[in-house]
C-alpha cells in the first residue's frame, strides 16, 4: 500500500473526499486513513508541520501500516531564482539545512549515515514530474480564472532536484538569502521532506516529495499563504496525485 503524507490540513482533506471506503485509524496522537484512491489501496495522513512530526508519521506509516511507498505532498518557499509561486518541485534529493554537527561530521551531514542527501526514488519521482507536467498545462482550468490571475498563474512551471527541508518557516529575504548562499542549488525550503527521506532510507522504502510553491521565503512569505493552500496548492496535489495514480496498474500499490 502506498503512503500519501500531506503537510496540511486542506490537502488531506481534498484527498479524503475521493476516497469512498476511507477508514479513520487513529495512532500516536494522528488520524490515519486507509482506503482507496482511484482504486489503488492507500493510507492518507497529516503530518503535521516540522521534522520530528514529519518523522515519526513516517515512522508509524512503515512500521505499523506497512507502506511500501511514501508520497509527500505540500507547499514550500521558492529559493533558486526562477522558482516561483505557482510552479512545481519534484525532490531529486532532499537535505536538512539547519543540521550541523561539524566539525566531528561535515556540516549537513546526518551523523553515522555518510549522507547529508538523501536521493528520492527515481521511478517514482518521475512519474510524479510527468504528472505534474499534465496538471500544470493548463492552470485556467484546473482553478479557474480568477484564481488563476489572483495568483499570475500564466505558465507554471515544473523544477527537479535539491529540496532543503529545516524547523523554520523562511521567511525573510536575510534568511532566504543565506540559504541560497550557503546551497546554491536548493530549489526550495520546507519543514519535513527531508526527514521523511532519512527515515525511508533507513527502512530501505522508496520516497518521493513534491511541492507546490506558496511562497518565495522572503518578507512576503506569509502573504496569502492560507488562500494559496486552498485554492491552489490543495488542487494540484490532488490532480497530481489522481494523475500519478492513474498511471500505476491496479496491482501495483498492494
Ligand atoms: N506560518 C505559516 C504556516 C507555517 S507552516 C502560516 O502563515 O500559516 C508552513 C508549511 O508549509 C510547512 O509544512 C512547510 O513545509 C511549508 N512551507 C511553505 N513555505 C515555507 C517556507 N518559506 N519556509 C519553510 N517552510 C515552508
Amino acid at each position: 500500500m502506498i503512503a500519501i503524507v500531506a503537510a496540511m490540513h486542506e490537502e488531506l482533506a481534498a484527498l479524503l473526499a475521493l476516497m469512498p471506503d476511507e477508514q479513520r485509524i487513529p495512532f500516536a496522537g494522528r488520524d490515519f486513513w486507509v482506503g482507496h484512491f482511484r482504486g489503488q489501496p492507500i493510507v492518507a495522513v497529516l503530518s503535521r508541520i516540522g521534522k520530528v512530526a514529519a518523522a515519526t508519521t513516517a515512522t508509524v506509516l512503515l512500521e505499523r501500516f506497512g507502506a511500501e511507498a511514501i508520497v509527500f505532498t505540500g507547499v514550500a518557499g521558492g529559493l533558486a531564482p526562477g522558482v516561483e509561486v505557482g510552479d512545481v518541485v519534484v525532490a531529486t534529493k532532499l537535505l536538512q539545512h539547519d543540521l550541523d554537527a561539524s566539525p566531528i561530521f561535515p556540516k549537513y551531514e546526518v551523523p553515522l549515515t555518510g549522507h547529508a542527501r538523501f536521493a528520492a526514488d527515481t521511478a517514482i519521482s518521475d512519474a510524479l514530474a510527468a504528472a505534474a507536467v499534465e496538471v500544470l498545462r493548463d492552470p485556467v482550468a484546473l482553478l479557474g480564472p480568477s484564481v488563476a490571475e489572483d495568483f499570475g498563474l500564466t505558465a507554471p512551471k515544473v523544477h527537479r532536484g535539491l529540496l532543503v527541508s529545516g524547523d523554520r518557516f523562511v521567511s525573510t529575504a536575510a534568511e532566504s538569502d543565506a540559504l541560497r548562499s550557503a546551497l546554491p542549488d536548493a530549489l526550495a525550503v520546507e519543514m519535513e521532506g527531508a526527514a521523511v527521506a532519512q527515515v525511508c532510507h533507513d527502512f530501505g522504502v522508496p520516497f518521493a516529495a513534491v511541492r507546490t510553491i506558496s511562497d518565495r521565503a522572503d518578507d512576503e512569505a506569509h502573504g496569502d499563504f492560507t488562500r494559496f493552500v486552498s485554492a491552489v496548492a490543495s488542487r494540484y496535489s490532488l490532480a497530481l496525485v489522481d494523475a500519478w495514480l492513474a498511471t500505476l496498474p491496479a496491482d501495483a500499490a498492494t
